[in-house]
């Protein structure tokens, strides 16, 4: 980590206008952060900044834990880590090329395609990440207890004895868990992945994602010439019968090493936004949720390391302000720009249009790929400057049915109220 404090990233973030806090404002006041990967670890590494006495608690060691999911950070700027191999950042990708297929099939045609420079891009060993994160942690004042996870009891008695417990324990979220309320959250995409190797000296250090008109995508995330990430998602509501077989499937037909069964994870990505903003802080119990636990996820790619890390950050320059009744609106507003351009586009997907993705992906090519995310008005901005895209798109029911609902906020869960 830099000790030069104007690097420091969540310093520079609470730099923004919106409130300069002093550091270890909050000496004396303890903190429990449930959850050790990028939410949890950026959590942590905020509070301990303002001073809170800060117990991060993770239940994998972190020699050992395997994510192998999410390895590809776009915005590694937000990291307070030196971005060497050992630390794991492995490919400073230079962009993310996004190729649009008319299916899935041999007869398969390119319908579109885009190409997403990535200033602050990098394709990672994402376990190494999280361990160099937490050693710095540990080194810097913050009780890290890896190999400790947090049953219901522990955190009854954990949200008793803390000022502030952060929940960033992934989707669901233990909070949800203890309440009964698994639920709560309204979708999640299905993901197989696997570290391969073979040649992707052709790809790399580009990295590619592949939509092949069904409700979801693949990847390959070379890591090196010789190595890659490669992996295929699907919404919960489209998933194939056999995962692995759909795996090695898209694998065969994209020239990608086919892994070995054993070595395929699966996870759940949230499918954001999809939690309803006013359960991600609990005053009562002093909880606040951030990351996935927090449903934030992008709706359209899964991405969420960045979000992750985002919201807490926000969390905690909005404690340091003891301010925490606003996090709700305030990481609700920070991302419905997002959210919006992830329901539209994902409409073209969900409505089998490979002729409109692709097209969108050719309108909106050339821009940052975290700015995607983060300033969708410059992607909106494309598509009001492609007439014969804007037609299609408004005698498309799906698309205006999408907008219309995108703009007058209507998710899944019923809008935050403001801040009375
Ligand atoms: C296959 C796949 C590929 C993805 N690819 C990308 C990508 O390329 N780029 C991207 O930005 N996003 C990607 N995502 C999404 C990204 O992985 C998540 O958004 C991100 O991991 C969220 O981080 P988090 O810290 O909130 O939660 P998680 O990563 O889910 O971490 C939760 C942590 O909490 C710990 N934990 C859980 N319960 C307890 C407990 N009771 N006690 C203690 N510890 C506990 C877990 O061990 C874990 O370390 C991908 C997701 C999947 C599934």
């Amino acid at each position: 980590m830099t000790s030069d404090a104007e690097q420091d990233p969540f310093r520079s973030y609470l730099g923004r206008p919106d409130g300069l806090p002093a550091d270890r404002s909050h000496a004396g006041q303890t903190a429990t952060v449930i959850g050790g990967a990028m939410a949890g670890l950026a959590a942590a590494h905020a509070l301990n900044v303002l001073g809170y006495e800060t117990t991060l608690y993770e239940r994998q060691a972190y020699d050992t834990k395997r994510v192998n999911c999410g390895e590809a950070m776009t915005d590694v700027s937000s990291i307070p880590l030196a971005k060497t191999p050992e630390n794991g950042f492995v490919n400073h990708t230079p962009e993310f090329e996004v190729q649009v297929f008319t299916g899935d099939t041999g007869e398969r045609r390119l319908a579109g395609s885009g190409v997403f420079p990535s200033e602050h891009g990098y394709i990672t060993d994402r376990n190494l990440v999280e361990r160099a994160w937490a050693r710095e942690l540990d080194a810097n004042g913050v009780d890290v207890r890896e190999n400790t996870g947090i049953s219901k009891a522990d955190f009854a008695r954990l949200c008793a004895e803390s000022d502030l417990v952060v929940d960033a324990t992934g989707q669901p979220a233990l909070t949800s868990k203890v309440d009964g309320t698994t639920t709560e959250y309204s979708g999640r995409m299905t993901a197989i992945n696997a570290d391969v190797t073979g040649d992707f000296s052709h790809i790399y250090p580009r990295s590619v994602i592949l939509f092949e008109n069904y409700l979801g995508y693949s990847w390959v995330f070379p890591k090196t010439p010789d190595r890659a990430n490669v992996g295929i998602g699907w919404a919960e509501d489209k998933l194939p019968d056999d995962y692995m077989a759909a795996f090695e499937n898209a694998c065969e037909r994209n020239d990608w090493p086919v892994p070995e069964r054993g070595a395929a994870n699966i996870y759940t990505i949230p499918r954001g936004p999809s939690l309803d903003p006013s359960r991600v802080y609990d005053p009562d119990r002093s909880i606040v949720r951030v990351g996935d636990a927090a449903g934030i996820a992008n709706r359209f790619t899964g991405k969420g390391i960045s979000q992750a890390v985002e919201s807490s950050y926000l969390m905690a320059s909005l404690a340091a302000r003891d301010d925490l009744a606003s996090y709700p609106q305030q990481l609700y507003s920070r991302m419905r720009s997002e959210y919006r351009l992830a329901y539209v586009v994902r409409g073209a997907l969900e409505d089998g249009r490979p002729d409109i993705l692709g097209d969108v992906m050719d309108a909106v090519s050339g821009i940052d790929v975290e700015a995607v995310d983060r300033d969708p008005r410059q992607a909106f901005g494309r598509l009001l400057r492609r007439p014969g895209l804007l037609a299609r798109l408004a005698t498309n029911r799906t698309m205006v049915g999408r907008l219309y609902r995108a703009y007058t906020d209507q998710w899944e869960y019923t809008r935050t109220p403001a801040p009375q």
